[in-house]
């Protein structure tokens, strides 16, 4: 074919050239199986446009599911660029071209449009975005000083939730409530949620539905934005759309479409996967994409059925798995594979949790020293975020390295959140969020009464916090006490809502009803905050274009200001855990955190470039950034600073966390049934079926290697004896009642799925090699898995009545047997 350029030769299959070569103004779906290559294909359409077609970069938009999957997909598109030196040279010019290619998720992309925009629908462009627990404080505070509500009746997390699944017309929002009080629950969660928009509204925030929500609403307010982001962007794709939600599919269609007449004037090129529709609970909506394809009148549709990724074995284990899906969308869909030979996956069962956490980090390290395989090809995946804890105890235990992708340790560790509460408050101040949290931190004598004293004070006068302080800078200015705080003698004027009450005359310091000493450390504190702001408003760079300002170095001076590396040290002797890290390691891990937030801001600036002149505007897109990366929702991958030291990790994510991503080795831990499906779905058919398929996206991500493990009831092994052995241990273990393995991989046919006991497979491993000398860390880590489970065999069989009553008799019923369970849930 002369149309195809050389360089897309050997690189693609016929099918997929065929989507990436098609005409540049068509509107394009793909439909295809995991690892067909979708982003692939996605990826190279970018390049494709921009090489073949003379596409400048600055007018594409491309849509990823995650921040992580955004990064990689632009520096693939550059490499592809570059190293084939294709339409753009090498100059600086061309660069800094690539470098306005917009790449990334839907939330940053809407923060993008609302920054750009958002003015002409009198929304200030420096809003700051509230991540989810910062939503959930103020929710918390409203639920206390508006409603009187304790935490205990109803819990701030869940209200977050409710508000967060009416505010985006999810499904059921009060589903999860089965109370006959229910019509009082919702009343009282929708005034929370009205005040909880005035509040936002006040702090001059957005969370991160609102992102999509108030551009959404751009766009259909405003037809000159509409316009100018379509001359803006002229080429959209989208990746993952299967778990696109409404207002997603509103932005792309209101972003491509004809303000007018409705027409197409944008191509569209989705791609996406309905067997892997994961996030339906939280309002993607699994309909509208398969409904995208008519609503496209002259879109043209492609399917890709090679998979590249996984082995054949996988690959039959996880159609199996999905063709239980009684409702699936696309039955007929049958996946053929690349690459033929392979391990059959093996599902293990382990004896306790902690048993299944050694299983998977020594088959790990086995796999290591056996295979080759590097650690950063390797994940644990797991149902709940509660259960990375164990695995990660396992790991330092063991001393292996790893990550938590999704679980925010970075962003949510205690040093990281409160700089950055810092910070945050730094560009806003009407923040109310943050100045809570960094107010007494490090301590400054300021008790919680003190505290929620102001914070009422500035609720009445309508300020916030930061302005209230304000107010009282102004009404001490000239008492003693603005002296001994160290206040300057010659203050800012008044901001506007600060100099309107002033001017009225009607509140005095009293009104506050703060004492001295609490009024000079309210006083002191805003001392600091004004100082920090000004050296904000610095220029980053003196005229001759030499930097003479940063953001890093601003950070470093305020937490020496309020003393806060010390301040670590005295937290950390209480936290520290003993059983794993000493106080002074827990302090060192929290210094090295911070340096490593200070780094990642230095990195940051340097690639800000000419976006931002002063420092307080590097600041405003740093906290954007962060908002977005540091989501704390399972999607959205933490972005550890991507530095040296992560890389050669073990990563462990959740399920929801592992889309789109490939390992050699995959190891889904806790497949039991009431975790996996979770108990909650057990009802529902919908949910269900939205349970098997994030196994199979769990089960689709392994390249060579699959173990699924699950810690509960053992499978009969056929053999009496070993069978009542095997209950004996499981049976009087800490009373917990023992869970089935998951309905789902219960009749998977052994040709398809292995079924293994972790102890014998770790005692064969032990044997097959001299491990003492070849590698004693891993001899190490046998010996001490098979002491540990030894052990609990030993003590849960001497408590056994079943023991005590000569047990005989017939194997206990408890055993499953595959072919009882054939037939649940939809089986065949
Ligand atoms: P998922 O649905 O899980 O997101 P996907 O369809 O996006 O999967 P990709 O991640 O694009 O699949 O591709 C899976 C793997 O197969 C990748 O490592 C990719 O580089 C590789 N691959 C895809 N197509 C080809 C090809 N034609 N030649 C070589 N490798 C390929
Ligand atoms: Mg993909």
């Amino acid at each position: 074919d002369d149309q195809v350029p050389d360089w897309l030769h050997g690189q693609l299959n016929e099918e997929q050239l065929a989507v990436v070569t098609a005409s540049p103004e068509a509107p394009i779906l793909v439909f295809a199986g995991p690892g067909s290559g979708k982003t692939r294909v996605l990826t190279y359409r970018i390049a494709y446009l921009i090489a073949a077609h003379g596409v400048a970069p600055r007018q594409v938009l491309a849509v990823t599911f995650t921040n992580k999957a955004a990064n990689e997909m632009k520096s693939r598109v550059l490499m592809l660029l570059q190293q084939q030196q294709l339409g753009l040279g090498g100059d600086d010019a061309s660069e800094q071209q690539l470098a306005s290619l917009r790449i990334g998720t839907f939330h940053s992309t809407c923060a993008h449009v609302l920054r750009l925009y958002g003015h002409q629908m009198g929304l200030p462009s420096d809003f700051v975005i509230y991540d989810t627990s910062d939503s959930e404080k103020l929710i918390a505070l409203i639920m206390e000083q508006e409603f009187h509500l304790e935490s205990t009746v109803m819990k701030p997390s869940a209200v977050r939730i409710t508000v967060s699944k009416l505010k985006t017309d999810a499904p059921n929002p009060f589903s999860s409530l089965e109370d006959p009080a229910i019509e009082d629950y919702e009343r009282r969660v929708r005034a929370i949620m009205e005040a909880y928009q005035l509040r936002m509204r006040e702090a001059n925030a957005l969370d991160f539905d609102d992102l999509l929500l108030e551009c959404v609403n751009l766009l259909e307010q405003c037809p000159s934005v509409r316009v100018a982001l379509q001359r803006k962007w002229r080429y959209i794709l989208v990746d993952e759309s299967q778990d696109s939600n409404r207002f997603q599919y509103d932005f792309v269609r209101l972003a491509s479409t004809d303000v007018r007449s409705g027409a197409l004037v944008s191509p569209v090129f989705m791609v996406g996967d309905a067997d892997q529709s994961i996030y339906g609970w939280r309002g993607a909506d699994l309909h509208q994409f398969v409904r995208i394809r008519d609503e496209l009148p002259d879109c043209q549709v492609f399917f890709l059925e090679l998979n590249y990724r996984s082995t054949e074995p996988i690959v039959r284990l996880a159609q199996h798995i999905i063709e239980q899906d009684a409702k699936r969308l696309a039955p007929e869909k049958q996946m053929k594979t690349h690459w033929s030979q392979g391990q059959l996956p093996a599902v293990v069962h382990c004896p306790d949790s902690r048993a299944e956490g050694m299983f998977a980090v020594t088959m790990a390290q086995y796999l290591v020293e056996e295979y080759g395989i590097s650690w950063d090809d390797m994940a644990v995946m797991y149902r709940a975020n509660s259960r990375s804890r164990g695995i990660e105890e396992e790991c330092v235990r063991a001393g292996i390295p790893y990550r938590i992708l999704g679980g925010m340790r970075f962003y949510e560790r205690l040093e990281i959140k409160d700089t950055l509460a810092y910070l945050r408050l730094l560009g806003n101040v009407d923040d109310v969020v943050n100045f809570e949290r960094v107010i007494n931190t490090p301590p400054r004598g300021l008790g919680d009464v003190s505290v929620n004293r102001l914070l009422e004070w500035a609720h009445q006068l309508h300020l916030s916090p930061m302005r209230a302080l304000e107010l009282l800078a102004h009404l001490a200015s000239d008492s003693a006490i603005a002296t001994e705080a160290g206040l300057a003698a010659e203050q800012l004027p008044p901001s506007a809502p600060v100099a309107q009450l002033l001017q009225r005359g009607e509140v005095c310091l009293a009104d506050s009803a703060l004492n001295n000493r609490q009024l000079t450390a309210y006083l002191q504190f805003y001392g600091q905050y004004c100082g920090w702001r000004a050296l904000l408003q610095r220029k980053r760079q003196a005229p001759g274009g030499e930097a003479v300002a940063t953001l890093t170095h601003v950070v470093s001076q305020m937490l020496d200001d309020v003393g806060y590396r010390e301040h670590l040290k005295t937290v950390s002797q209480s936290t520290g855990n003993a059983a794993l890290r000493s106080a002074h390691d827990v302090h060192r891990e929290r210094l090295e955190n911070i340096q490593a937030l200070l780094q990642a801001i230095t990195k940051f600036e340097d690639t800000v470039g000419g976006d931002a002149q002063t420092l307080q505007e590097v600041l405003q897109l740093y906290l954007e950034e962060v908002a977005l990366v540091s989501r704390s929702e399972e999607e959205y991958l933490s972005q550890q600073p991507d530095g040296e030291g992560w890389q050669g990790r073990l990563s462990l994510m959740t399920l929801h966390a592992s889309k789109g991503l490939e390992f050699a080795v995959v190891c889904i831990a806790g497949a039991e049934d009431g975790t996996l499906p979770h108990f909650r779905c057990l009802d529902e058919p919908d949910r269900m079926d939205e349970e098997r398929r994030l196994l199979y996206v769990g089960v689709t991500r392994a390249k060579s290697f699959l173990f699924i493990t699950w810690d509960g009831l053992p499978l009969s092994t056929g053999d009496d004896k070993e069978d009542r052995a095997l209950f004996e241990m499981q049976r009087f273990r800490g009373g917990r009642p023992l869970r089935p393995l998951s309905a789902f991989l219960m009749s998977v046919p052994t040709e398809l799925l292995q079924r293994r006991q972790a102890k014998q497979w770790m005692r064969e491993i032990a044997r097959s090699h001299d491990w003492a000398r070849r590698s004693p860390k891993l001899d190490g880590m046998l010996s001490a898995f098979l002491r540990r489970v030894d052990a609990a065999e030993a003590t849960s069989s001497s408590r056994s009545p079943y023991k005590a009553s000569g047990g005989r008799g017939n194997a206990p019923p408890y055993f499953q047997r595959a072919s009882e369970y054939r037939g649940n849930w939809g089986g065949k």
